[in-house]
């Protein structure tokens, strides 16, 4: 356990270079610690199967990567990189050199471009060159190499070994690369889309009440006036009767808590069949999509009924509020300001008729 720590603390070591961060040097550090593995087992396998030029290339390509884990300590973030990118193509040549091109050396452009593209802060411009001089580069290996005998001949079970075990450590850094990089942005990502819907709701919230807010409502048209385009819709202003009595008898505090109880009546009662929103003060607007104006003034009346059951108690006293609906149903001639100015001239008709009632 304490060594796996102490490796741990090694690995992820922070680099020398203050503008840098140890994010590449640690990959670095951990590709070239699994390669340097990598050759030292496969060393001792050729060692085994007695093929003595594959185990000094081996022991060569091990002694290589692991001068690139030590350098990264000395060294900065990009002389690394090109350090290892350099290793990796002696590596594939002498793949291609000591078995031939059928030894998976194809894989080899696609993960050096890969460390390449995220490592390097450049523009989009010098990572195409980078990939074009790759494809020359490796290109080049193979019509120097392609053609020729292999150095070793082996088995085809061998042969296949070794190039099915160079594939599978290839993919594996690929993985462990595209992993380290993929993780922080997807991360990063998550929060965002998180944090944004937190604010959407912020934005679109009255703190007060919960209610959506006019700014929401107001977005909330927008698509409702297509759908009244289709169906028959209903618009509703109502507002809060004698409200500025509550707050001068009771204060402002028991003001907030009629307001807020009011809110919670009409959102209950509402539900499904429409849409609230705190539309300013004591003011509240709903919308009613596909309902004509008498299957509105059905819902108004669970509303006032409910409203009815709301109380606010303080001290020995229950407070009490009745409100005012000016409905409307969608008119298509009009614009939609024209039809919520009618919801607003039906309440205050309503007002103007003595309070708690619902005008149409
Ligand atoms: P009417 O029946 O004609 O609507 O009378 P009203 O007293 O309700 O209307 P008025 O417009 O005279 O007063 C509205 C009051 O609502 C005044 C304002 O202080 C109060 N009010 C607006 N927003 C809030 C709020 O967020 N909290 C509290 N406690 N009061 C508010
Ligand atoms: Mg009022
Ligand atoms: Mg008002």
């Amino acid at each position: 356990m304490r060594i796996c720590s102490a490796i741990k603390k090694l690995i992820t070591r922070d680099t020398r270079y203050e503008n840098e961060s140890a994010k590449m040097p640690v990959l670095m550090r951990i590709l070239s610690l699994t390669l340097t593995g990598f050759f030292l087992i496969n060393a001792v396998a050729f060692f085994i199967h007695g093929t003595l030029p594959a185990v000094y290339g081996n022991l060569v390509l091990a002694v290589l990567y692991f001068c690139v884990f030590l350098l990264s300590y000395r060294i900065n973030k990009i002389a690394t990189v090109w350090l290892f990118i350099i290793v990796t193509t002696i590596w594939a040549m002498t793949l291609l050199w000591f078995f031939g091109p059928d030894s998976s050396f194809q894989i080899f452009p696609p993960f050096v471009i890969i460390i390449f593209f995220f490592a390097s802060y450049n523009c989009f411009l010098m990572k195409v060159i980078f990939g074009f001089i790759t494809f020359i580069v490796y290109q080049g290996m193979s019509f120097l190499y392609g053609n020729r005998t292999p150095l070793l001949e082996l088995t085809p079970g061998a042969h296949h070994c070794v190039r099915d075990s160079c594939m599978f450590i290839i993919i594996l850094c690929t993985c462990i690369a595209a992993h380290m990089f993929s993780k922080d942005s997807q991360n990063m990502e998550r929060k965002l889309i998180e944090y944004n819907k937190r604010l959407k709701t912020r934005a679109n919230t009255d703190p007060l009440t919960g209610l959506n807010n006019r700014g929401m409502a107001m977005e909330y048209l927008q698509d409702f006036v297509r759908k009244a385009d289709s169906m028959i819709c209903c618009l509703c202003i109502c507002d809060i009767d004698h409200f500025k009595r509550v707050n001068d008898s009771y204060g402002h505090d028991i003001g907030d808590l009629v307001l807020k109880s009011v809110a919670k009546a009409l959102k209950d009662t509402i539900g499904d069949s429409g849409f609230v929103a705190r539309w300013g003060g004591e003011e509240f607007f709903i919308a009613f999509p596909d309902c004509n104006g008498d299957e509105a003034m059905e819902i108004l009346y669970h509303v006032q009924k409910a409203i009815r059951k709301t109380e606010v108690t303080v001290g020995e006293e229950t407070v009490k509020v009745t409100l005012t609906y000016g409905l409307t149903e969608y008119d298509k001639g009009k614009s939609l300001d024209d039809n919520i100015k009618d919801a607003d001239n039906n309440l205050y008709l309503g007002k103007e008729r003595g309070r708690n009632t619902i005008v149409f």
